[in-house]
């Protein structure tokens, strides 16, 4: 209870408040009302405007890709990578059971099954031995050229791991595989913007990936998504279908698809430019936040979660690895009613009733995890 005690300490003093403290809110110290104000004045309110074409330049040169798709959200910039990659009904999707629930709904939303391998313990994210070891088992590759689930006879068409709290996964790894079996990459990046693997912003090793602007990431613009790629094939079809798959014309409304209506908004675009600008100097004000608390989980003895090697991580959501299950309730209670926020991670998607019979691979570190991470608070700090 001791360490408890001191982490809560520790925490009011670092956020000079003793008031409650959540675990992750926005900061708006730019543009963003100015740029409101402009667009508000332009009358371009929807998804026909300035900022959301200086945002898709501004967010493609920032992760160093070649084209983005700006979206209404994380979870259907997800849905249309997937799309666009050709994901059928009946196919299966490689990804992580120790994921957000967009993750895996964004695979359901085409129609196909999720299947879940296992994480790494230091980078929480999908881990390339685990994916390796499940084709190697349970996958063909046939004369067409596709990779199959000797099991269910299903086509393996996509990858999807996730960058969990932004801690970059061994990215180069998963993509090795993934070009072997000839299985589409898509990162879910959507924790991940500011963070760095091997020098190269995450995002940008997939055939496509997906970034998020909710409230509670690292930037926001209230809700937004992108999706980033360096195909021109897939960046045109993305682009086509997010925005109903109008065909462009000076005046007639023709469709040559079923498109969707995901494109984001000028208004929210407004805000998003405005947070990039400050993007920078928000991911260094959290990465001394973290440093403050490396130095002193050493002191009390807690295992604090730190960037892998070879990596820069942004610490969108810092994580504390605890000795059991029993231990973490008991932090969860302590701090919380303290009025310092703190979460336990996802329960696996394994586990819920939607996803309980989606094939697995035993998840040895993902159930490990599960039990023990709990997020700390991870704002900002003017
Ligand atoms: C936030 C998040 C998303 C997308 O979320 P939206 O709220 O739809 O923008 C997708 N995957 C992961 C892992 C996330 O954390």
């Amino acid at each position: 209870m001791e360490q408890f005690q001191d982490t809560v300490n520790f925490i009011q003093d670092t956020f000079k408040t003793e008031a409650f403290i959540p675990l992750h809110a926005p900061h708006f110290g730019g543009n963003e009302k100015k740029y409101l104000n402009d667009c508000i004045d332009s009358t371009f309110v929807s998804s026909v405007g300035e900022y959301v074409n200086l945002f898709e330049e501004k967010i493609a040169a920032y992760t160093g890709t070649k084209y983005a798709i700006a979206c209404v959200n994380g979870t259907n910039a997800l849905h249309m990578a997937l799309l666009v990659a050709n994901v059928k009904p009946e196919d299966e999707v490689v990804t992580q059971a120790l994921t957000f629930i967009a993750t895996a709904n964004a695979i359901s939303y085409i129609g196909a099954a999720p299947v879940f391998v296992d994480v790494d313990k230091d980078t929480m994210g999908l881990s390339p031995d685990a994916l390796k070891n499940f084709l190697e088992q349970h996958a063909v590759k046939k004369p067409d050229g596709f990779t199959y689930n000797k099991t269910t006879g299903k086509k393996i068409t996509a990858c999807v791991p996730m960058h969990t709290f932004g801690f970059p996964a061994r990215i180069d790894e998963i993509v090795a595989i993934c070009k072997t079996w000839n299985i589409v990459l898509i990162e879910d990046a959507a924790e991940s913007l500011g963070s760095y693997f091997k020098g190269k912003h995450t995002g940008g090793f997939g055939d496509m990936a997906v970034f998020s602007f909710n409230g509670n990431k690292t930037i926001t613009c209230g809700g937004g998504g992108a999706l980033v790629t360096n195909d021109e094939a897939l960046a045109k079809q993305a682009k086509h279908l997010t925005t109903q798959a109008k065909e462009p014309h000076r005046w007639k409304f023709r469709h040559d698809a079923i498109g969707y209506n995901y494109r984001m908004p000028n208004v929210n675009a407004a805000i998003a430019c405005a947070q990039l600008e400050q993007l920078d100097a928000i991911v260094e004000n959290k990465r001394d936040l973290a440093e403050k608390y490396t130095a002193f989980f050493k002191e009390i003895g807690l295992d604090f979660a730190q960037e892998p090697k070879d990596t820069k991580a942004n610490y969108w959501l810092n994580a504390l690895v605890l000795k059991d299950e029993k231990t973490r309730d008991a932090f969860l209670n302590f701090t919380n009613d303290q009025g310092v926020m703190t979460r336990p991670i996802w329960d696996l998607m394994s586990t819920l009733p939607m996803f309980e019979s989606c094939q697995h691979d035993g998840l040895k570190n993902s159930k490990w995890l599960e039990k023990r991470v709990v997020n700390i608070p991870s704002s900002y700090r003017p």
